[in-house]
């Protein structure tokens, strides 16, 4: 059965990179039997110009439709100035509620030739490779009650509420525990227990699902500001980790930086399965944003994007070979010394954002 991917490129560097993602699935589609149907349409900046609104219900009927998204980048200073539910950003995050994406995966991978471009030393973060699995859709940033009141006394009060269900812990935590079980088979529960009862919550319900039914998974848990320090202290340690919306926000963030450059980091939100035809709804995208200071230029690194296709291909599109070998190509090209200015070091080859993908499609053809 084809599968459809949804492209929206959305603005900025977004649809740069995005052709470079859409040409090794071309090449794949052409040379690896992949058999793939693309579709496009527009989301933020671009679809607020042509249409008055970040997501048209169209592009959102398209997204439910499709087995997967790719998503560029969204903002801009352009449209800076809009209320909230007009910026770019609703774009985004229109589709991740429309399809409930509550799964938001995170690898955080060091490349051994770009271990110098880490602001930790060489022998601490090579060969990182770790996973946050981080709840999307849930937690303070969507709790209610929240809002600012003015307390009549020249006084103000902003609230903000962190609220999450036993369901919503389990159907999260059930992908950190399904995905560790594929990787180094350990996962790290992080919260803050100790001053949260929807912390306690967590921790309790996460152990309750590991105990009845991945009990054969190892499982810590860690408040999340020991977990900050063990990331910077020793981040190998980690296989999956597993945190709420806020925390993971900050946690991921954190990491990303261990593996030296936003370009180069892929993510993935997972919704849930139907249990009749087994569709998931999933969205991949790179974690940078719109870069507006190099938009336009052609040198903004795909690599990012291209490595949320080989997720594509794995999660979405059961294609795990094919997955490996684009990573591998990705690894090589920058072995090889090819690099985008964002990780160029002095004797490297400096290219551009097409030539970079152009190299990682020649290292791939060269797989076999
Ligand atoms: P950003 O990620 O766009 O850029 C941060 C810095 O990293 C910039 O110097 C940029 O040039 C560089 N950079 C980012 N991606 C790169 C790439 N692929 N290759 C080379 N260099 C790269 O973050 P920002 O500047 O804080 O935000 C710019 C706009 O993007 C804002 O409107 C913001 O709201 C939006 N944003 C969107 C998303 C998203 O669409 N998921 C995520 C973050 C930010």
């Amino acid at each position: 059965m084809t599968k459809t991917l949804l492209i929206l490129a959305g603005d900025g560097i977004g649809p740069e990179v995005a052709a470079e993602a859409e040409k090794v699935l071309n090449w794949l589609r052409d040379n690896r039997g992949l058999d793939v149907a693309i579709e496009h349409d527009l989301v933020g900046g671009i679809s607020i110009d042509t249409h008055g609104v970040p997501l048209t219900e169209a592009a959102l009927d398209k997204a439910r439709a499709a087995d997967a998204i790719l998503l560029g980048a969204v903002g801009g200073p352009k449209w800076a100035g809009q209320p909230y539910d007009k910026r770019p950003e609703a774009g985004l995050l229109g589709v991740r509620k429309a399809l409930d994406l509550f799964a938001n995966l995170r690898p955080a991978l060091c490349f051994p030739a770009l271990a110098d471009a880490s602001s930790l030393k060489r022998e601490i973060v090579e060969g990182l490779d770790l996973l946050f699995v981080r709840e999307l859709v849930g937690g303070v940033y969507f709790g209610e009650p929240r809002g600012i009141t003015d307390l009549g006394n020249g006084e103000r009060r902003g609230i903000n509420t962190q609220v999450y269900t036993t369901s919503e812990i389990h159907r999260v935590a059930r992908v950190a525990f399904e995905l560790a079980r594929k990787r180094g088979n350990k996962v790290h529960s992080s919260e803050k227990h100790n001053v949260m009862e929807s912390g306690l919550l967590w921790k309790e319900e996460v152990q309750k699902l590991h105990d009845a039914e991945y009990a054969d998974v190892q499982l810590e848990h860690i408040l999340a500001d020991n977990c900050a320090m063990q990331l910077v202290r020793a981040p190998k340690q980690f296989d999956v980790i597993l945190t709420d919306n806020l925390f993971g926000d900050l946690l991921s963030d954190a990491a990303a930086m261990l593996t030296g450059s936003l370009g180069m980091l892929p993510s993935a939100s997972l919704g849930a399965k139907d249990p009749v035809t087994g569709k998931q709804p999933a969205m991949y995208e790179p974690i940078h944003g719109s870069a507006p200071d190099i938009a336009g230029k052609g040198i903004a690194n795909p690599c990012a994007t291209i490595l949320s296709v080989a997720m594509a291909l794995r999660f979405s599109f059961d294609q795990g070979a094919l997955a490996d070998k684009l990573e591998q190509a990705v690894s090589q090209t920058l072995s090889d010394g090819v690099r985008t200015g964002d990780i160029w070091v002095e004797g490297c080859q400096k290219v551009g954002t097409s030539g970079m993908g152009d190299a990682v499609l020649e290292r791939l053809a060269a797989l076999g």
